[in-house]
């Protein structure tokens, strides 16, 4: 990369050609090790990254599978959610974290977020409890640690259990304590563009209980733990060796990524003072990790096509929230259910933030975020 493609103004919202330029070695290094060996699905590598991870979460097991919604599903399994049950879901979200839930005939309940942190509002999630919610799954959305005190007490007094979708917010902290360590189990995924990626696909499934451990190691395994002897009927959900030695490699960047990431944020939120833009709040006991940038404004498609006219690419996270997706249709949600996450799909739109931006790429995004009328 040269300084010709900011010259030329084009910024993309994320690239991440510039992390493989700059660890190309080590990376090649880790594949080449896999092909060697062969240790092509799940084996010493996939296992290898598993403790680590474990490790970095802060929890004592790790179970590595295929993408984050497998992790879900899992999560979903171990607890034993099926036909029948409910499950409350934030209706700000990424749909994969509903998904888990229908997998096992269940059904999610879509719950509104607050206002000031776009997150799952605790008071709304317990509105939203019958006798049939197992209980409720929050997302830490965009990198932002949800209330899990809040959940977790509405939770408690309706012995409900609590999962973590953590698949935006790898490291993020809540009350000193990392996110995927709070909940019963937490979601990760390493989808390409995530704070954490694979070359692939990949996530995991974190946890303390190790009878949950247990089981989602079988069930992504074909529902053995023996060869050819099937105790249930299970998945093929294993995380590749390959994904597993690319994820230990990136695993020792991911602090700094993260860094980065927290003075991009910084700088988008001291430096964008234009008053036609809202922000996602940040609690004090939070420590976000600026998986997305996403504000708020009235006239969110006319500031789309003028970013694109400057060529600067921004996107929307999320155009159409859980409960009025078509797929749900026959839950019968309708406008009106969830007003704040109406409000945000309708106005949201996502800046560029990767770990590797420029600072005059940055400097430009404010620039045009502060001329925009
Ligand atoms: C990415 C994502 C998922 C799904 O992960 P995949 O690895 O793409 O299957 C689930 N929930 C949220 C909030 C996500 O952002």
């Amino acid at each position: 990369m040269t300084g010709k493609d900011v010259m030329e103004g084009q910024i993309k919202r994320i690239d991440l050609t510039r992390d493989y330029t700059a660890h190309r070695e080590a990376y090649r290094e880790a594949i080449e090790k896999v092909c060697r060996e062969t240790a092509f699905s799940g084996g010493k590598y996939a296992d290898a990254f598993d403790r680590e991870f474990a490790e970095y979460v802060g929890v004592p097991y790790a179970c590595g599978v295929n993408n984050g919604t497998s992790a879900l599903h899992l999560a979903m399994l171990a607890l034993g959610v099926g036909e029948g049950d409910q499950v409350i879901v934030p209706a700000n979200t990424y749909i994969a974290t509903a998904w888990g839930v229908s997998y096992t005939g269940a059904e999610p309940v879509f719950a509104d977020c607050r206002v000031d942190t776009w997150e799952i509002d605790p008071e709304a999630a317990e509105k939203k409890i019958t006798s049939r919610t197992k209980g409720i799954i929050g997302v830490h959305l965009y990198g932002q640690p949800f209330d899990y005190a809040g959940i977790r007490q509405v939770a408690d007094r309706h012995g409900l259990f609590v999962v973590e979708d953590c698949a935006q917010a790898h490291g993020a902290r809540f009350r000193g304590r990392n996110v995927g360590s709070l909940g019963e189990l937490g979601c990760f995924s390493f989808y390409p563009g995530k704070n954490l990626y694979a070359f692939g696909e990949g996530g995991s499934v974190t946890c303390k209980e190790e009878s949950y451990y247990r089981h989602m190691n079988r069930l992504k395994n074909q529902g053995c733990d023996i060869r050819y002897y099937h105790d249930e009927i299970g998945y093929n959900y294993r995380l590749e060796g390959l994904q597993g030695a690319v994820l230990s490699v990136s695993l020792n960047y991911l602090p700094r990524w993260t860094e980065r990431r927290r003075e991009i944020g910084a700088r988008y939120e001291r430096e964008i003072t234009n008053p036609l833009f809202t922000m996602q709040a940040h609690p004090e006991d939070t420590e976000p990790v600026y998986h997305l940038f996403v504000v708020c404004l009235e006239e969110r498609d006319r500031f789309v096509r003028y970013m694109e006219a400057e060529g600067v690419e921004c996107n929307l996270h999320y155009p159409v929230p859980c409960h009025l997706q078509k797929a749900y249709a026959y839950l019968g949600g309708k406008r009106g259910d969830c007003p704040n996450a109406e409000y945000l799909a309708d106005h949201c739109v996502t800046l560029p933030l990767f770990p590797e931006m420029r600072e005059e790429e940055t400097d430009r995004v404010i620039r045009l975020c502060n001329a925009f009328r």
